[in-house]
């Protein structure tokens, strides 16, 4: 690819005054879909931080432009509204691909990403989903095991969304020999987390905050493993940077069961918080924990915060964020 911007000047960034790409090489496009999302917005700021020039694409349809707001102005920082599901004309080095509806048009998101990265000799990133495991019959999960999924449940359209994206995006690499990367991330907490979409590390933070009591759907007894959100950047940045395809598990292996989640989050917030059981959702998955042997030999990452040292970090910005400043 041409790459018109990509002067010597950039080496040197322009915020900061760092040199954290040293004279290693020259800095790169990076094009983040959904960069203004949870994850993605926290992935330009270690992008930009590291010397790279970063374009955004996101609709603000779960994002929202305060989480990237603290780079308007910054040179080598653009922020594009477009709906992914549109074809785009873009020229960028790298394609981190997290923009993603929990809706069928997040294959055809993805495809026009691709489709964009084989035009322009791009290395294109998909973040897929621990969801592509379904309710798993091997626990932990490793990346060779295929998945047990519902194809007709109610979940299944962000499940079987990412399982196409992963097909397209190895159907590109064999076709059309484009360099891809795919990381499987398993439940990722962290500042900027959407406050209101369901999910339960979100749920128990803000009903603690907010005196109400912890929804536990079911027995509370299911498993999930969290794993906070700088631990998944470094994860994406190390396999986006290195020599391997994947499919990667990205995720923390400290498992819990909900009850045990809420417990954490009394101990951080409010002791007293009450729990209150509400029915389960149809095909919940009942146990779900990376096995991560893959990512450590090949990457040599693994996550380095456990829960109880993330969920403070995360407490803190969802204080600010509910109650503004006068109580934060
Ligand atoms: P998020 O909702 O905060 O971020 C997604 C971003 O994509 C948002 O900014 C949204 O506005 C944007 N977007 C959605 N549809 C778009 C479209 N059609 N065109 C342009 N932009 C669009 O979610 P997140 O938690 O940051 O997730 C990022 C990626 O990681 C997603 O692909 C998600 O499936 C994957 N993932 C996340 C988790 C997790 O626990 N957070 C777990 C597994 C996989
Ligand atoms: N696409 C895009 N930007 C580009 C190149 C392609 O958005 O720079 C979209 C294009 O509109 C198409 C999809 O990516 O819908 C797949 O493109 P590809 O060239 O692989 O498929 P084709 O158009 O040959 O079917
Ligand atoms: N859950 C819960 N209370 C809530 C929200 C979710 O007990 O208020 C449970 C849910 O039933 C599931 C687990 O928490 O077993 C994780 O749900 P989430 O939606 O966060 O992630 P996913 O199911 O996608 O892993």
């Amino acid at each position: 690819a041409t790459l018109p911007s990509s002067s010597g000047s950039m080496l040197h960034g322009s915020a900061g005054g760092k040199v954290p790409l040293g004279l290693r090489r020259r800095a790169m496009r990076v094009l983040v879909t959904g960069g203004a999302g949870f994850v993605g917005s926290h992935l330009v700021d270690r992008l930009l931080d590291r010397g790279e020039s970063v374009i955004v694409v996101d609709n603000f349809f779960t994002g929202r432009k305060d989480n990237v707001a603290h780079h308007l102005g910054n040179p080598r920082f653009e922020v594009i509204r477009h709906d992914v599901v549109e074809p785009i004309l873009l020229e960028v080095d790298q394609i981190y691909h997290l923009a993603c509806p929990a809706s069928p048009t997040n294959v055809v998101g993805t495809l026009n990403m691709l489709g964009l990265a084989k035009r322009i000799g791009a290395k294109f990133l998909l973040t897929s989903t621990s969801e592509v495991y379904g309710d798993p019959l091997q626990h932990p999960q490793v990346e060779t095991y295929w998945g047990n999924v519902n194809p007709i449940g109610v979940r299944s359209c962000y499940d079987e969304g990412k399982r196409t994206a992963e097909t397209l995006t190895m159907d590109y690499h064999r076709g059309a020999n484009l360099e891809v990367r795919i990381a499987r991330i398993f439940n990722t907490y962290g500042p900027r987390m959407c406050i209101d979409d369901g999910r339960v590390v979100s749920n128990f933070v803000a009903q603690a905050l907010r005196k109400e009591p912890l929804t536990v759907y079911g027995d509370g007894k299911q498993t999930r493993s969290f794993q906070y959100v700088s631990d998944l950047v470094e994860g994406l940045m190390s396999l986006m940077e290195g020599e391997h395809i994947g499919p990667f598990n990205l995720g923390n292996p400290g498992e819990f069961t909900m009850l045990e989640l809420a417990k954490v989050v009394q101990d951080t917030i409010d002791p007293n918080a009450r729990i209150e059981f509400r029915p389960n959702t149809a095909d919940d998955p009942h146990k779900r924990k990376p096995d991560i042997t893959r990512a450590k030999e090949l990457l040599n990452w693994e996550p380095k915060v456990p829960l109880r040292e993330g969920l403070p970090l995360m407490v803190t910005d969802f204080r600010k964020r509910i109650f503004g400043d006068q109580e934060a």
